[in-house]
């Protein structure tokens, strides 16, 4: 196995060293006790510039094969189709620009570009089991991510699911009604209580609050169905969950949902775990992905 660089978009861009499939070096923008910097005020082109520099002097450590950007949205041959957290992106050629940004520095490898998702079920499949058994992980953050290792061909943007025909239900990050998104992104909650943060609503909902109460059973009902809609379709399995909602999920209280909502007896089976070190797991399946199969 190679030496490659992962990069990874989330609130903030990441890109650590990989070799084999342990994580060496990882820088982070904006760093340590800098002021926070919302990634959405960034033009393209300086999300790709801070990338560049990034990748630059972590391949200053030694020579590496490839690079792999795991980022937000749909991603279809190294392009950015559509990015609802990130709208700046759409239609950047995320994999060509990253490329010839770095030629340009003298570095010159293949790049892939994958959704960051996907890039976290690669990183999970990489180092806690078997590389072939199937992973599937939500992401839970501004948006709803959902990612599926071996990679599928298609859209999968199973944080868009329907899971609610309720039409009041309108607070998903792409505009669509009903959407997963719309009740567990951390976007959408904001703008359900305009009036207090996602944390408080948590603890609101543990101190009994009737409305936040309301909303917390929603919540995790949301993501047993949008789980139970993955079950019906790709089978039952081990559902990982991660990101930095993760922190908010009953495990007993999901489980008890989904057993509400998948009782044909072949599709048995299925339970959740929690994934602590997202963002290291994430470098490390977007640099795996990005190594020549
Ligand atoms: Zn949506």
């Amino acid at each position: 196995m190679g030496r490659s660089i992962g990069v990874l978009a989330t609130s903030q861009l990441w890109a650590g060293i990989v070799d084999g499939g342990a994580l060496g070096t990882v820088k982070v923008y904006p760093g340590p006790g800098v002021p926070h910097i919302d990634l959405k005020a960034l033009p393209a082109g300086a999300i790709i510039t801070i990338l560049r520099d990034q990748v630059r002097a972590l391949a200053a450590e030694g020579p590496i094969e490839s690079v792999g950007a795991g980022f937000p949205g749909v991603i279809s041959g190294g392009v950015i189709l559509e990015s609802p957290n990130l709208g700046q992106l759409k239609g950047l050629r995320l994999a060509d620009e990253l490329r010839a940004a770095l030629q340009a520095g003298g570095i010159d490898v293949p790049v892939v570009a994958i959704n960051n998702a996907d890039a976290l079920a690669a990183g999970i499949a990489a180092t806690r089991q078997s590389i072939d058994q199937l992973v599937r992980v939500w992401h839970l953050g501004d948006g709803i991510g959902y990612g599926r290792h071996p990679h599928n061909e298609g859209v999968w943007e199973a944080g868009h699911m329907v899971v609610t025909l309720d039409p009041k239900e309108r607070y998903c990050g792409c505009g669509g009604v009903g959407h997963l998104e719309g009740i567990m992104g951390h976007r959408a909650m904001r703008l359900r209580f305009l009036d207090l943060e996602p944390e408080e609503v948590f603890a609101a909902a543990r101190q009994g609050e009737p409305r936040a109460a309301e909303f917390f059973k929603l919540w995790h009902r949301a993501l047993a169905a949008g789980t139970a809609n993955s079950i019906h379709l790709d089978g039952p399995g081990r559902f990982f969950i991660a990101g930095p909602n993760a922190e908010f999920v009953d495990l007993r209280l999901l489980g008890e949902y989904l057993q509400d909502m998948v009782k044909m007896s072949p599709l048995q089976g299925s339970y959740f775990q929690i994934v602590p070190t997202s963002h290291d797991m994430a470098l490390i399946g977007a640099a795996v992905a990005s190594r020549a199969k």
